[in-house]
Parts: structure tokens; sequence; C-alpha cells
């Protein structure tokens, strides 16, 4: 193993540590309740949407990169082809940061990829991504999993040399999927992220993610009346409470996330987008898309793959009809969806 980089734990605040605490614990206490009882959740119209979502992000923003230096075909969005058939699987890698209980392994067997790396901080979600991983019908990509704090320590210190060359950039493709707000606690984690990102991804490989929207949380906040002391908003299906109107620094905005049949008050951190892009640039990272989650639907709901894809995936039932209320739909749309790519020096 080579040495830690970013710091360790004990450099931090304790009321900072604890919250690192609060979070992997929370992760880690989430029941996989498998897929009959992911059925019943009172918020499976949401849970679907946001499935849709990434499947649209892979298969438009990641699948052409993993496709480009090989003939590997369009991607299919076949009923039931978990990936199975299609054209040849290509020689894609991938690394999902943040991966928690492997939610996208099924997508990314889908975009036919050869290598995958997912890490996560939270042990017993990794425990369940390699057991999903294992129950993954063949044939399938090798993959590699490792629990991690990647937001304190290098990729390297948990990752064998035979997954992560000391030397070139070995993935095509970086993933953090509703998890790199998390980094935005303090500018040395979110560096550390990002170093994390750069470091391993190759020149014209393209990092995609989905984050909150800063200006969207703000917004909300900014409408509450002047001498409310209780910062909170949300609805039947989430909730969000600031603890300051006003926050003096770019890191470290905190806010206390509730989402039903999801996530049980947890500290989450605003991730200020003109920053982001700032941060990304030292790193080599360069825009190329940024949407809200209800113009990826309003962009996609008539194509020709994803439109059908919303049926498959239950997002709406074979009447067309959505299966999420008005508040699941508000609900969805907190996040965006980004895509960036790695400058070629
Ligand atoms: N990406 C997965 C998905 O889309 O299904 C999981 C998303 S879940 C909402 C957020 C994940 O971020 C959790 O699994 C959590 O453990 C992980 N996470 C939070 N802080 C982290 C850190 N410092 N290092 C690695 N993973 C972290």
């Amino acid at each position: 193993k080579r040495k830690r980089e970013g710091g360790g734990e004990g450099e931090y605040p304790s009321k900072r540590t604890r919250d690192v605490g609060l979070i992997a614990g929370h992760y880690n206490a989430r029941p996989d309740v498998g897929l009959s009882q992911r059925k019943d959740s009172p918020i499976i119209g949401l849970k679907n949407f946001n499935n849709w979502v990434k499947s649209v992000l892979i298969s438009s923003r990641a699948h052409p990169t993993l496709a480009a230096s090989e003939n590997i075909g369009p991607l299919r969005h076949t009923p039931g082809s978990r990936g199975m058939r299609g054209p040849p699987r290509g020689s894609g890698k991938v690394l999902d940061m943040g991966c928690g209980k492997g939610g996208d392994l099924i997508k990314w067997n889908k975009a036919r990829i050869r290598e995958y790396v997912g890490v996560d901080i939270a042990s017993v979600s990794i425990d369940q991504a390699r057991k999903r991983y294992e129950e993954l019908r063949l044939p399938k990509f090798s993959a590699y999993f490792a629990t991690l704090d990647c937001y304190i320590n290098s990729l390297s210190s948990a990752i064998p040399d035979s997954h992560l060359p000391p030397t070139g950039n070995p993935f095509d493709v970086v993933s953090m999927q509703f998890c790199m707000h998390y980094a935005f606690e303090s500018e040395q984690k979110a560096r550390t992220m990002m170093e994390n990102v750069s470091s391993w991804l190759r020149p014209g490989g393209t990092f995609v993610g989905t984050i909150p929207n800063a200006s969207w949380l703000l917004d909300r906040l900014e409408a509450i009346p002047e001498g409310e002391l209780n910062l909170s908003f949300g609805n039947s299906v989430y909730s969000i409470r600031f603890e300051e109107r006003h926050h003096p620094a770019l890191y470290g905005q905190r806010y206390w996330f509730y989402l039903k049949d999801a996530v049980d008050d947890v500290p989450e951190y605003v991730v200020h987008w003109d920053n982001f892009v700032k941060l990304a640039d030292e790193y080599g990272l360069v825009p190329v898309y940024v949407k809200e989650f209800h113009e990826v639907f309003a962009d996609n709901e008539d194509h020709s793959e994803f439109g059908p894809l919303l049926q498959n995936m239950r997002v709406v039932d074979s009447n067309g009809e959505s299966q999420m209320d008005e508040d699941q739909w508000e609900a969805a749309n907190i996040y965006v969806a980004f895509a960036f790519e790695k400058r070629s020096r």
C-alpha cells in the first residue's frame, strides 16, 4: 500500500469528524432490501426516475467516451438485456467513487465495460455491492471493490497497483452519483476528491455525476421570511434544514437532508457550481454538460431509446402515467446531472 495523501482524520475538527461518522454510519445502516421489497418503497417512482437519469447520463455522456477508441457499437436498452446481449465488450474502465450498494452495476454492464473499480466509505455497502456483482449473470466485466474515504485518502492507498498502474491514467470514466457533495465540507476534502478523479482519468476521459443544485437550494433558503428562525423547507417526501442564513465561505455550507425511505437527516454541503468548475479546471477538467433533472427529462422523454426506457424502468406505467406524485417530482428536481472532459494536457 502506498502512503496516504490528503491528511488523516485527526486533522479535522472533531465536529466535522463526527459528520463523516454520521454519513458513513447512515449508509452502513441502510438495509439492502432486495428487488421485491424495493418495489414497495413509498418513493419507488422517484427512485426509478433517479435511476433513469443515471442511465441517460451513462448512455449519452459516458458511453461515447468508452466507445470512442473502439468499435463497440451503440448501447441498447432492450428490456431485460442487463448487458447480456448486444455488441462485444470493449476495453472500457470505470471508476465509481461513492458506489454505495452497487446500484449502477447493471447500467455499466449494459455499457459493455471491461473493468470496474467501486469505492465507498461505507464498508457494509461495499460488501453488498460485491454481492450484487457476484449475483450478476454472466457475461460481465471484472470488478474490484474497496472501502475508502476518498475525500481524505488517495485511491492508491486502498487499491492494488494491478488495478491502478502507477504510470498512466487507467480509467476512461469516473462516476460520482449522488455523493460528491459530501466532499464539499472543506476545500481540502474537495481537492483530495478532485485529485482522485483527475489523476486516474485518461486525457479525453469523462467525469460524470449527480449533485444537489446549489442555486435551487439557496433560492429556497432565501425565500424563507427574514426573522424566521427555522431555516427548513420541504414536503411530504423530503426536508432540508440549513443552520445559517448566510455562509461566509465557499466550502462547509452545511444543511441536513431527509428523504423518505432513503436518507435520514444526514449532513450535506452546498456545491457552488462556479466554484466547482473553477476547482475542476485546476485539475484539467472542463464542463461539457450540466442539466437540472427536469431538463434531462424534457430533453429525453421522446428519445428513441430513453423514451421507452421510462416505461421499462417503471418511471411511467403502460399508459404513460407518471409513477411520481408532485412531492416526489419536486424532490427529484433538487438535483443536476453533469459531465466534464479531461483535457489532453
Ligand atoms: N452512488 C450510489 C448510487 O447512486 O446509488 C450511492 C449514492 S448514496 C446517496 C451516497 C454514497 O456516498 C453513500 O454510499 C456514501 O457512503 C458515499 N460516501 C459519502 N462520503 C464518502 C466518502 N468520503 N468517500 C467515499 N464514499 C462516500
